[in-house]
């Protein structure tokens, strides 16, 4: 179950902020002829497929494979989808993401591109292309008709969030930072506007630019509050610590499950790209309990703290 204070990032039409409102005006960059080209690409590709999810809440006794042949789609597309599925079960009041066909996600690395994509999985490229709305460059891309299968070495950390195995956690000493070690910030907590959309939204955390599969580590010792799908947040953990909470958004995997004691440095997950992302990093949330609930807070203090006392401590990746 979702918590109540789960606050997602609030979008505000630019209509609705007067004071904002001239900035955006001039800076808008659509003419007719963009408008045209924007709607005939529309028109041949459609939504990229990725857009067109919809979501299941998992109800009591459901099982995985019910909830598959539910959407007509295969049990390994459901956890292609939703990495905290791969140990095979579903949680009752978990909400899982479901596509209108069966496929995996498929993130390109570098030098990659539709054609290789589309090679590697015996599918044409042109599909590909079409089925990811004709992005020019997408970081990450549905891939229709492939067939999710478990990584042959990785260890599948749902599993051993889930099946209680007291796995040596990993804990790595950063004090509180929730990354191994430091890396840029990519975007800043506050008011930003999409220079495409011209939509202001409000950036409740701070991207930290990491690289897909780096270690997320629990910034303090607490609870883990939720662990699972969270929209926009993609996969989202949020820990509650007492008198403050941490929410880390976008991740890869999820290697706790809620209710679980966490230390602090333990590793709970990996950086990804999933929810409303353009890449890989971590969204990093600091939350204090207000009278209206929780309230994310600029995390730039506690991480400039944390970076001046604890520098030493940081090892570069090789
Ligand atoms: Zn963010």
């Amino acid at each position: 179950m979702k918590p109540s204070w789960k606050i997602f990032l609030l979008i505000v039409a630019i209509a609705s902020l007067s004071p904002l409102s001239a900035l955006a005006t001039s800076s808008k960059p659509t003419t007719p002829t963009d408008e045209s080209n924007v709607k005939e690409a529309e028109e041949l590709c459609g939504k990229p497929t990725l857009d067109d999810l919809t979501q299941h809440k998992v109800k009591q006794s459901e099982t995985l494979e019910a909830i598959a042949k539910q959407y007509n789609i295969k049990t390994a597309t459901l956890m292609a989808l939703n990495p905290e599925t791969r140990d095979g079960q579903a949680k009752v009041g978990q909400t899982l993401a479901i596509a209108p066909m069966d496929g995996l996600v498929y993130r390109f690395k570098n030098e990659e591109n539709y054609t290789t994509v589309a090679k590697k999985y015996n599918i044409r490229a042109d599909v590909l292309f079409e089925r990811n709305g004709c992005q020019r460059s997408p970081k990450v891309v549905f891939v229709p008709g492939a067939i999710w299968k478990p990584d042959p070495v990785p260890f599948n950390p749902a599993a051993i969030a889930s099946n209680g195995f007291t796995n040596p956690a990993v804990i790595m000493q950063t004090g509180g930072y929730p990354l191994p070690y430091a890396v840029p910030v990519t975007s800043n907590y506050g008011w930003r506007m999409n220079p495409v959309t011209t939509i202001w939204s409000f950036h409740s955390g701070i991207d930290l630019g990491a690289s897909f599969g780096t270690p997320v580590l629990a910034a303090k010792s607490g609870i883990v509050e939720f662990a699972g799908w969270g929209d926009g947040y993609g996969n989202l953990i949020e820990l509650d610590h007492g008198s403050t909470g941490t929410r880390y958004a976008h991740l890869e995997a999820i290697y706790v499950s809620q209710g679980q004691r966490v230390v602090q440095g333990q590793q709970i997950g990996i950086v990804g790209s999933t929810g409303r992302s353009t890449g890989p990093h971590l969204h990093f949330e600091v939350m204090v309990p207000t009278q209206e609930g929780w309230v994310a807070l600029d995390p730039a203090p506690y991480l400039n703290r944390i970076a001046s006392i604890m520098t030493n401590l940081f090892v570069q990746p090789t």
